[in-house]
């Protein structure tokens, strides 16, 4: 068995819900926030302090690790939770995002949560690439790639990405998928969510050979299904049915990843749409969101899992959470203040540092900056989940929700 769920709690006739998951390298408290390692490293962060700031679990990204150091390199290493000296569960994305970074989206803007949806952006050629400068391009049997870091070619299949997350050797591994802009017309949605589908049913057969394959029951990864469909009602029902139903000599999916570039006002209509069909007794992953309010959103929708690179992007540059909303410590009202970031927060950063000496730490551009600020950052969010847990055992969900978003947003 590679994956266990238990729901311990319904939050009240809602989709939201309380579990545990249970992977080969320990438990996962869900709702949890998955924090992002990218490269087989949460940024300037070494796994003790990852793990003292509260991360339960780390997600790895397969399309850079397959470039560098390579799926063989990690697979020697002891595969990724060894290499990178992390005991507790790890998952790997299966690098659909990044063909759609690389292709449609590429220096195009759209990230995983567009703000205003310009229809600019729209992109009807999608396999003509001449007008534009583009990375990858898709087609039915998979996606063509060149390398970011030394412009080789490279091919993935849905066959190859589950080859690579099982050399990669994470806990939780994800289908190939193909993530699409909510800019994209239906027509395209439709063909790329036929593809999607087809790539799903593939990657689970190869799942399976593999897993067969192996002797050692601790290795033992679980394949979550994606669900895509962009921002129409019809294509993401259809979807998460599809991806719910695929079954291969009787065994369906461990799991559930909600895909998509979302515009941010679709956001909890799709994630409803979807979990109200995926079968409950699995877990949902809501693949690269993070912002507190969207946590609210998620947890109160079904959802168990988010990660997003956002606590440890935002710390490097200087932005931190509180309580009270973002605060850019760079700014001058910080120089002088010798506060923690906040009073009551038990992290390492508050607990040792005040506000005055990381505002000085960025402007003299030290490495330690991004550290603490990293630290806070991640304490801040994983802890959120883990109050909104605590939330819905006590059953005061909601008054929590509106005194945070009251505060956090005033
Ligand atoms: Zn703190």
């Amino acid at each position: 068995m590679s994956l266990d769920f238990k729901i311990e709690k319904r939050l009240n006739n809602r989709l939201g819900r309380v579990g545990l998951i249970t992977t080969p390298h320990g438990v996962i408290e869900t709702p949890a926030f998955v924090t992002v390692g990218t490269k087989g490293t949460v940024k300037s962060l070494n796994p003790e302090q990852v793990k003292e700031a509260g991360a339960q679990v780390v997600l790895a990204n397969t399309y850079h690790l397959y470039l560098q150091p390579g799926d063989e390199s990690v697979k020697k290493m002891c595969g990724l939770g060894q290499m990178m000296n992390w005991s507790l569960p790890t998952m790997t994305d299966s690098g659909g995002f990044q063909v759609f970074s690389l292709g449609a989206a590429y220096k195009k803007g759209i990230s995983k949560v567009l703000q205003i949806t310009d229809p600019s952006l729209l992109i009807p050629e999608r396999f003509d690439d001449s007008d534009a400068p583009r990375l990858a391009k898709i087609g039915q049997d998979g996606v063509s790639f060149t390398s970011h870091l030394d412009g080789s070619v490279h091919y993935i299949t849905p066959e190859k990405s589950i080859q690579i997350q099982h050399n990669i050797g994470a806990d939780i591994i994800f289908a190939f998928d193909e993530c699409t802009s909510p800019n994209e017309d239906l027509k395209y949605q439709a063909e790329a969510l036929e593809r999607t589908h087809n790539w799903a049913k593939r990657s689970l057969e190869e799942h399976l050979k593999l897993e067969k394959e192996k002797k050692n029951q601790e290795n033992s990864q679980a394949l979550f299904g994606i669900v895509q469909g962009g921002r129409d009602e019809i294509l993401r029902k259809k979807s998460a049915k599809f991806i719910s139903e695929i079954e291969v000599d009787g065994k369906t999916f461990d799991g559930f990843g909600i895909g998509g570039s979302f515009a941010k006002e679709d956001m909890s209509t799709a994630v409803k749409w979807v979990n109200e069909i995926l079968p409950a007794e699995k877990p949902r992953h809501l693949l690269g969101i993070g912002e507190p309010e969207d946590l609210f959103m998620g947890i109160e929708n079904g959802v168990d899992l988010f990660d997003c690179v956002l606590p440890t992007r935002l710390g490097r540059n200087g932005t931190i959470y509180t309580k009270s909303g973002k605060i850019h410590i760079m700014n001058s009202e910080f120089r002088d203040d010798i506060s923690p970031i906040e009073k009551d927060c038990p992290c390492y950063t508050c607990t040792h540092y005040s506000r005055s000496y990381i505002c000085h730490l960025f402007r003299g551009k030290e490495m330690l900056a991004g550290t603490l600020a990293s630290i806070h950052n991640i304490y801040f969010i994983v802890n959120l989940v883990k109050k909104i847990r605590q939330s819905i055992l006590a059953d005061n969900f909601e008054e929590f929700r509106d005194n945070f978003l009251k505060e956090y947003n005033k």
